[in-house]
């Protein structure tokens, strides 16, 4: 295969199936590292874009399918995904379908059974941006499925963002997918009551998150430093303990009250630090709060 993006020879033909923001993002990715692209989506009108960057417009599934070894698909949800495949199943035995619809770890592997049950090769996928970010080479594809499968299309794949490939469990991209959106919405929700907090003393969200993001950095020393805890199951309380943390949260409640926000986040984060605490790791390090998140009688 060449690897000159502006020249298509020696390039993977793709399918892209569905151009809503992200399709769309897709497939352009795919365009500019030079890939022949055939796409299909349900309102064609989308596709225009596309077509005039030299994208090849299918009318039906089947026919955007009929050509390419290599599929891509991103539509709305798994209804949406199967009520496009389902009527052509039987046509995808030995192309790869690589599937970047966002869903469940359960949703991966009901897809990954239905590729064996129609010998197509599947490989689920995660996307860790919005759509501006795909194709930026440090933007985080998560991948699971057969190793072979994920070596064999890799270079194409390299088209979108770092290819990741988490293991061949199908759920895994999944799994990580959700647990990182979960993060991220974590971590909006406690920027923007910090930001509402300085807000208040009428400083802007942007001198705030100068500030903020320093900390970030800073935390995410504290989550490696606990990372290995966890994995030992043991929280030396060698730094700050949960007590500690009780304490000090309440000066977060206090000047939330006092400046009337909305302080439903750090009570349930106090909430969580006392339950802990009666679980018998007041004096642990902030690690040991997974003991109350996690399944009782799961892995420890
Ligand atoms: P979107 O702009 O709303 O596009 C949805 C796509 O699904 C469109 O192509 C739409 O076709 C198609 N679709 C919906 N229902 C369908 C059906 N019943 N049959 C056939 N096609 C159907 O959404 P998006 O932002 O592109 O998201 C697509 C997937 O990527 C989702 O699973 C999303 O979670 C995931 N994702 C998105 C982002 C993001 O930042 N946007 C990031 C990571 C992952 P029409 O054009 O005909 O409506």
């Amino acid at each position: 295969m060449l690897s000159d993006a502006s020249s298509g020879i020696g390039k993977q033909a793709v399918t892209v199936l569905g151009l809503g923001n992200m399709g769309s993002a897709l497939a352009a990715a795919l365009l500019d590292h030079g890939h022949e692209v055939t796409v299909w989506n349900r309102t064609p009108g989308k596709a225009q874009p596309l077509v005039d960057r030299g994208a090849r417009l299918a009318a039906t599934p089947q026919e955007a399918t009929a050509s390419n070894q290599l599929i891509i698909a991103c539509v709305l949800d798994y209804d949406a995904l199967f009520g496009v495949l389902d009527p052509l199943a039987d046509s995808l035995a030995g192309k790869t379908l690589v599937n970047l619809t966002s869903g469940s770890p359960e949703q991966g592997h009901e897809a990954a059974a239905w590729a064996v049950q129609h010998g197509v090769d599947y490989l689920d996928g995660g996307i860790m941006t919005t759509p501006p970010g795909v194709g930026t080479p440090e933007v985080m594809f998560l991948y699971s499925g057969p190793t072979a499968v994920f070596a064999t299309h890799r270079p194409t794949l390299g088209a979108l963002g770092d290819p990741l490939h988490l293991g061949e469990d199908p759920g895994l991209a999944s799994l990580y997918d959700s647990a990182l959106l979960g993060l991220m919405w974590a971590t909006f929700n406690g920027w923007l009551h910090g930001t509402a907090l300085v807000g208040a003393e009428k400083i802007e969200a942007r001198a705030y998150t100068e500030i903020a993001l320093r900390w970030l950095k800073t935390v995410s020393v504290f989550m490696d430093t606990y990372a290995a805890q966890i994995d030992e199951g043991h929280y030396p309380g060698d730094d700050a303990t949960v007590d500690v943390q009780i304490v000090t949260i309440d000066h977060l409640l206090h000047a939330g009250e006092s400046r009337g926000l909305d302080n439903a986040l750090p009570e349930l984060l106090k909430a969580t630090m006392e339950r802990a605490k009666a679980r018998g790791h007041g004096s642990d390090s902030y690690a040991s709060v997974i003991e109350v998140l996690r399944k009782p009688g799961g892995p420890s």
